[in-house]
């Protein structure tokens, strides 16, 4: 009997934490900056835009739409059979955040370019991975 093969996963820090583990409650969260209100992303101790360091966590809605994709074909790692869709997703409320990300629950033929997409978690120990889905199901 085969096991399957664990994805790799990204290491925890005491900066990066909130983002890898927000989907325990069902959330996508970025820092943001309180004095101009920019989202930040990834993590950072001070807002590039305006040098402030009065920077919180806030959940966004999980919306997103597809900037950009590639289907992969070729199985590169035993956790990824092909074929799979990776994407850069725009989030809604600040279409400058992007995530590299999985598109799943759909045919890969179905991904396109300004697809709209919500987050879906899928959890791998103490990481929640934020993946994408055609928004609706
Ligand atoms: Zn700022």
């Amino acid at each position: 009997m085969s096991e399957s093969i664990a994805r790799p996963l990204p290491a925890l820090t005491a900066g990066n934490t909130f983002f890898w583990t927000s989907g325990a409650q069902g959330e996508l969260r970025f820092q943001r900056c309180q004095a101009c209100r920019t989202y930040l992303h990834p993590p950072v101790p001070r807002c590039p835009q305006c040098l402030s360091d009065d920077i919180e966590v806030e959940a966004v809605s999980g919306r997103a739409t597809v900037g950009a994709y590639t289907i992969n074909h070729h199985p590169w790692h035993p956790a990824f059979p092909p074929p799979y869709a990776v994407a850069i997703v725009e989030i809604e409320e600040a279409p400058y955040v992007r995530l590299t990300t999985n598109i799943v629950n759909c045919d890969v033929d179905e991904v396109t370019i300004g697809m709209a997409v919500q987050v879906r978690f899928e959890r791998a120990g103490e990481v929640w991975l934020p993946l994408f889905e055609p928004r609706g199901r």
